[in-house]
């Protein structure tokens, strides 16, 4: 028979496919245990915001129709928050979706794209797909200000005439690090004007008010920031698949050109919609997850293990061993963590921020698996 590997082109036959976190299901199956709690995949412990939820019951009748294909309330409801044109808003289904078609328009094989080390999966795949230039800059060491974080003054230098995109996620995942804001801002008023800068701020909703670094107030001066959000973290709603980019409006308008006509489901549109409306569901979001956080950092600091000290809904902990006999035993005990071998760090978990129940549980079988070690 044919190699239908052969067959793709040249960028895809090099890719290695996303590693999802394991879903419940699976685990179910696979140990027959019940009782399991999924710490892998950044989701929010809380579900979705009750508003989100109620909002779309009434559309269920509807799905025989098309979404409305420009998503006007909801870009209407985004304008209004970031106080920005609605012709600076591009939705995606999730973020993931304006990561792919910023590197479709934007890149070819002789064109690249800048990104640190240890940051987001998606970023090499989007590059790759489109069979572009990997300027792949090493991150700083564990032994740093900045643990595994962006080295910005090397991504500066690697910056050339063939450059057309860099990713900088803030908080990045999967490591949590966290660029301050005047670094950021320096950083990005040196982005050469050929070059998209890419700003992929998923997480910033769990950051206080007081350290927050939002990109979008930087859009009028920087015309070549993207900045991209999600509703799939701090808003619960990773199931829907909806989430953003702010830019120039001669950028969303080239985005807009490839974009699917419909790529936004009915019920994301208008749950999202409510999500945004729904600040005190926010408000606990963050609160849940900064308790989360301190305990399991605790945890840590007790059981002398290393993380990045972490902005986000997650931690990154660096187990100075293999740490897939962790994860199985973890596994074992009903708990789904994330490795993250695939990313170059094989001697860490990735472990999202849960209820105060399921981090207690979490702490309680991290202290037994680590002190039998
Ligand atoms: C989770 C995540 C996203 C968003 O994914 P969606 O496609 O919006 O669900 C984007 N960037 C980073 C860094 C993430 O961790």
């Amino acid at each position: 028979m044919i190699d239908f590997k052969d067959l793709a082109v040249s960028g895809v036959q090099k890719l290695k496919p996303y590693i999802p976190g394991k879903p419940i299901s699976e685990l179910e199956r696979e140990l027959g245990i019940e009782n399991i709690i999924k710490l892998a995949s950044n989701e929010n412990p809380l579900g979705p915001s009750p508003k989100a939820l109620q909002a779309i019951q009434p559309l269920l009748s509807d799905l025989a129709l098309y979404p409305d294909g420009n998503g006007f309330e909801l870009k209407k409801a985004l304008a209004e928050k970031h106080n920005v044109d609605m012709d600076c808003i591009t939705l995606g289904n999730g973020s993931n979706d304006i990561l792919v078609l910023l590197a479709e328009a934007f890149l070819t094989p002789q064109l690249g794209a800048v990104y640190s080390q240890y940051s987001f999966a998606v970023y090499p795949i989007a590059v790759q797909a489109v069979g572009a230039i990997h300027q792949q800059i090493p991150a700083l060491p564990w032994e740093s200000d900045s643990p595994l974080g962006c080295d910005l003054d090397a991504m500066l230098k690697a910056i050339n005439d063939q450059t057309r995109l860099v990713f900088i996620a803030n908080p990045n995942n999967p490591t949590g690090a966290f660029i301050q804001k005047q670094a950021l801002y320096d950083f990005i008023s040196q982005v050469p004007e050929h070059v998209i800068m890419v700003l992929d701020e998923a997480y910033l909703e769990y950051t206080t008010e007081e350290e927050c670094v939002d990109g979008s107030l930087w859009l009028k001066e920087f015309p070549n920031l993207v900045v991209s959000r999600t509703f799939s973290k701090a808003y619960g709603l990773a199931g829907l698949r909806v989430g953003y980019a702010l830019s120039h409006p001669d950028i969303a308008n080239v985005i807009n050109r490839i974009r699917q006509p419909f790529n936004v489901n009915s019920l994301a549109l208008t749950a999202a919609e409510a999500a945004l409306a729904d600040t005190e569901f926010l408000q606990r979001a963050r609160t849940v997850n900064q308790s989360g956080l301190d305990l399991l950092q605790d945890c840590c600091d007790r059981l002398g293990l290393g993380y990045v000290p972490s902005k986000g809904n997650f931690l990154l902990i660096d187990f100075a061993q293999d740490a897939m006999p962790i994860f199985d035993k973890l596994l074992h005990s009903g708990i789904i963590t994330r490795p993250v071998a695939n990313y170059g760090l094989p001697n860490c978990l990735r472990i999202s921020i849960g209820t105060e129940d399921e981090m207690q549980r979490l702490t309680k079988t991290l202290e037994q698996v680590c002190g039998s070690l």
